[in-house]
């Protein structure tokens, strides 16, 4: 099924990554952590979706994607930054094997966030996110997505990994087999990985190796 919708606004919330807020089309339902596939509705776009996630609330009347724009690259994601309000877009039936199954800890490398962004506000939303953790991995402070937000839902449980010393709230480093023996007290929860690719092969090697359940390791597949 594709749905056709409209940019409504588009914002920024990094130095590369934005915001778009869409009409959501009627009938349209998805479960946080999904994807869909999302494409301009333009000739010579039309044919060239590109996976996104929404990051709304399942029940809000609008869509909102967070999106890291690829500038250097002529591809879609810098074609969606020229967008103007009211631009065509279309979007695909929800897909993908990340969804919430219970208590664990969220680790996100960059724009891998935006699965956990929709998690994380539904269940903040329902109260409900306390005993969960994030570490989050960004090359600096300036790449860290809803930086704020996420601080403030996971207070003490929130860490940040950056890859230079940029001071209080940070960690240096990578998220390696030190880094989660140091964090992760609990083995016997769920583990939400989402990064690129290299990211998620290498956390959930160490993930296994540290005693994670393999049933228990949520990512996309
Ligand atoms: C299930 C799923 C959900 C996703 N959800 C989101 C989301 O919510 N938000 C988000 O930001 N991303 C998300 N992504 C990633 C997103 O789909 C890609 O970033 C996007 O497809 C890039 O599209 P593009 O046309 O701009 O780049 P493409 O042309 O498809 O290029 C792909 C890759 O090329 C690389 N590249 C960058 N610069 C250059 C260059 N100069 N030359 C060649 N290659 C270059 C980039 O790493 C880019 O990822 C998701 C991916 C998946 C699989």
């Amino acid at each position: 099924m594709i749905y056709k919708t409209t940019l409504l606004m588009k914002q920024s919330v990094t130095h590369d990554v934005l915001r778009f807020v869409v009409a959501r089309p009627e009938g349209f339902t998805f479960e946080p952590g999904q994807g869909v596939d999302l494409a301009i509705d333009a000739d010579g776009w039309r044919e060239q979706a590109r996976p996104f996630t929404p990051t709304s609330l399942a029940q809000d009347k609008v869509l909102e994607f967070t999106i890291k724009i690829y500038a250097a690259h002529s591809g879609v994601t810098r074609a969606l930054a020229e967008l103007q309000p009211g631009a065509a877009l279309t979007i695909s039936g929800p897909w993908g094997t990340i969804r919430y199954q219970g208590p664990g800890v969220f680790i996100a490398g960059g724009a891998g966030i935006t699965p956990f962004l929709a998690i994380v506000r539904h269940l903040r939303g329902e109260g409900r996110l306390h005993g969960h953790g994030l570490i989050f991995a960004n090359k600096t402070p300036a790449d860290v997505i809803c930086e704020k937000e996420l601080r403030a839902a996971f207070g003490a449980h929130a860490n940040f990994l950056v890859d230079c010393d940029a001071g209080p709230g940070f960690e240096t480093g990578r998220v390696d087999e030190a880094l989660l023996k140091r964090r992760i007290a609990n083995w016997d929860q769920h583990f939400y990985v989402c990064g690129p690719p290299p990211f998620n092969d290498a956390v959930m090697v160490t993930l296994r190796r540290l005693g994670a359940q393999p049933d228990a390791l949520i990512f996309e597949q």
